[in-house]
């Protein structure tokens, strides 16, 4: 039987129940995918012209499940205040006229004990080890391929402090049994060879065998026509304005720019948008944009690139290959909804890249890209159900919105169809607002 043919065979029975699902991003596209495979009639709703164009278009395209962990941790607010008057700070924040950044902030530092770090750490690492497993089934499935690499990821370290800091990651790692290793700059050097020419500092490195990268707009774009094939409607270049309540308090549809749809239930998967539409029924969700910034190049020299997914730890830059392109991201900045690419950040992120792989690329002509990072002030996003009937949720997944879409679409399509997940869901619903 051909893949098609087993899917199909495999799929259940809920065909007289029909779910919209809100965002055509990673996490709704991966959602559309699960409900397809539990027997619902699906349809996607979107603003662009096709899927994928927004936070998920150019991020560093690591899964990641090893790294997953919230940004919220012991220390950070000490680090955020010193990184204010660093010009190429990680982290940067621009204080806004915005009663929702304040109350993210607040929310944030909330979270910065040991104690909430722990928590936090913990679900996220759930979510992200159960959406690597739900990836790899989905992907034997399919067939797709997004030019995916399972390498592993690299983290390289810039001084001996950060390398000191680093046993202490690898003992939180050893508690979650995710296999690594702490490597000397010369083991790093044999794991990653195209850092033969590096010209940063490197003292060090922690390896994680075990995660993966890929590209996360053409896995969205790819699944999103495999499933236009089979029957799942995309409606593109809708806006969505409201969501529809019946006189019981049920939701029933959605009304968009050009119709009102019906449905038996409605995902919200709209990323940094998913918290105003949901606020217009009484739904009030922490998730804030944390804006980032990519560079793609073209690989010249394919051997001075990388093969393992390397990240810079010192200015916290990803660098990944994508098949024939490299791409480096990075620098989180807590302000607004503006997406316009700002080369000097982009130009910034690329000589990072530049620095460790100096021969792999012509540096001076790169694709920017800035992407909004759909931020929960705790770490973990939301997912399943909700106080209105009818309507459920697949966002603010945050930095590791890839790493976590799969487990999230699985779950939200397992919630809906009335099954038990198949992981413990504490600490990943919105019971714990
Ligand atoms: C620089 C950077 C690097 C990153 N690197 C990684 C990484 O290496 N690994 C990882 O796991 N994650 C990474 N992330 C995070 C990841 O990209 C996001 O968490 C993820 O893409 C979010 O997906 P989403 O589907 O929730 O949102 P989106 O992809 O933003 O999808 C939301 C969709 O909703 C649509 N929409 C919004 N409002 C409306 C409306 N009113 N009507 C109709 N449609 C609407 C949008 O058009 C969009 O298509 C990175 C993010 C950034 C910015």
């Amino acid at each position: 039987m051909s893949l098609v043919g087993i899917v199909q065979a495999n799929r259940g029975q809920q065909s007289n129940m029909k779910v919209v699902v809100l965002g055509a991003g990673v996490v709704g596209v991966t959602s559309a995918w699960y409900l397809y495979k539990q027997g619902f009639e699906v349809e996607v709703v979107d603003r662009r012209a096709a899927a994928g164009l927004e936070g998920s278009f150019a991020n560093a395209g690591a899964v990641c499940p090893g790294f997953s962990g919230p940004w919220a941790a012991p220390g950070m607010m000490a680090k955020a205040c010193r990184w204010l008057f660093e010009a190429q700070a990680p982290l940067k924040w621009h204080p806004q006229f915005s009663l929702a950044q304040w109350r993210w902030l607040w929310q944030f530092a909330a979270n910065c004990s040991l104690e909430r770090y722990q928590v936090n750490k913990v679900r996220m690492q759930r979510i992200a080890h159960y959406s690597q497993r739900c990836l790899r089934a989905l992907q034997t499935e399919t067939g797709l391929d997004y030019q995916q690499s399972a390498q592993g990821v690299l983290q390289l370290f810039g001084n001996e402090q950060e390398f000191a800091a680093a046993s202490r990651a690898s003992q939180v790692l050893t508690r979650f049994a995710v296999a690594h290793r702490l490597v000397d700059a010369r083991e790093a050097r044999r794991i990653e060879p195209a850092l033969a020419d590096a010209c940063l500092p490197i003292t060090g490195g922690l390896y994680l065998p075990d995660d993966e990268a890929g590209d996360c707009a053409l896995f969205t774009q790819r699944l999103a026509d495999w499933l236009s094939l089979h029957g799942v409607t995309f409606r593109f270049n809708t806006q969505v304005n409201a969501l529809r309540l019946d006189d019981r308090h049920r939701v029933n549809g959605v009304l968009t720019h050009g119709a009102a749809l019906d449905a038996d239930a409605v995902v919200v998967a709209l990323g940094c948008f998913s918290a105003p539409l949901l606020a217009s029924v009484g739904i009030r969700l922490p998730i804030y944009p944390v804006k980032g910034y990519s560079a793609t190049l073209s690989i010249h020299n394919s051997a001075a690139a990388p093969q393992v997914c390397v990240m810079y730890e010192h200015h916290k830059v990803m660098v990944t290959r994508l098949g024939d392109r490299l791409r480096a991201a990075g620098i989180a900045e807590i302000s607004d909804h503006d997406t316009r690419p700002d080369d000097q950040k982009c130009a910034f992120v690329a000589s990072i890249a530049r620095g460790l792989f100096p021969d792999a690329g012509d540096y001076r002509t790169f694709q920017p890209w800035c992407g909004l990072r759909p931020m929960t002030p705790d770490g973990p996003g939301y997912v399943g159900a909700t106080p209105l009937a009818g309507l459920f949720l697949a966002c603010g997944q945050g930095t590791s919105g890839w790493t976590q879409a799969a487990g999230i679409g699985r779950i939200v399509a397992d919630v809906i169809a009335g099954n038990t997940p198949d992981i413990d869901l504490t600490g990943l619903t919105m019971a714990r607002l």
